[in-house]
């Protein structure tokens, strides 16, 4: 019995080959600043789908290119990462929106359920997540987790 533990370093080393061909189709550069060692009381697959949803959605946010920068950083109160965006940004009724079941701007192509589940999946690690945005400038968003107990 025991809950897996895993760095949310690792496991975002591991979700960028997955989408790097589409980082590049879109001449997406890539920042990446992850230096956090701590770890996180969570199944793998999971994290990996956070990560994933984040990714992709800000990439989806980028036709034109931009930059996209993935943070892990140690927090006070545990591990702070980031996923930012120089993308098409999101007007104040949008943000409001976003985590809501099926709500998407994506017409025929998205199902709106990436991020409800996203912060379900944080929310039941004992996370938080939450998002800023200025339309025409990007977006980020940020995840905090608490550190595991022990690794
Ligand atoms: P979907 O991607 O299927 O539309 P999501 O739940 O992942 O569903 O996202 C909901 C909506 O939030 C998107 O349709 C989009 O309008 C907005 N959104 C999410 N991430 C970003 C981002 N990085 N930049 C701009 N808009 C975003
Ligand atoms: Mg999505």
């Amino acid at each position: 019995e025991g809950m897996e533990h895993h760095r949310p370093s690792d496991v975002m080393a591991d979700t960028i080959p997955l989408v790097q061909h589409l980082l590049n189709k879109a001449e997406i550069a890539l920042v990446i600043n992850t230096p956090s060692q701590k770890a996180v009381a969570i199944n793998r697959t999971e994290l990996q789908q956070v990560f994933i949803n984040l990714i992709v959605n800000a990439i989806h946010a980028m036709p034109e290119g931009g930059t996209l920068t993935l943070s892990v950083l140690d927090a006070d109160d545990g591990i702070a990462i980031a996923v930012q965006d120089t993308g098409v940004g999101m007007s104040p009724n949008v943000l409001a929106r976003i985590f809501d079941p099926f709500f998407t701007t994506k017409k025929g192509e998205g199902t709106g359920l990436g991020l409800s589940i996203t912060r379900k999946l944080v929310e039941l690690y004992g996370g938080s997540i939450e998002a800023e945005s200025e339309a025409g400038t990007g977006t980020i968003f940020r995840v905090s987790f608490p550190e595991a107990g022990d690794v």
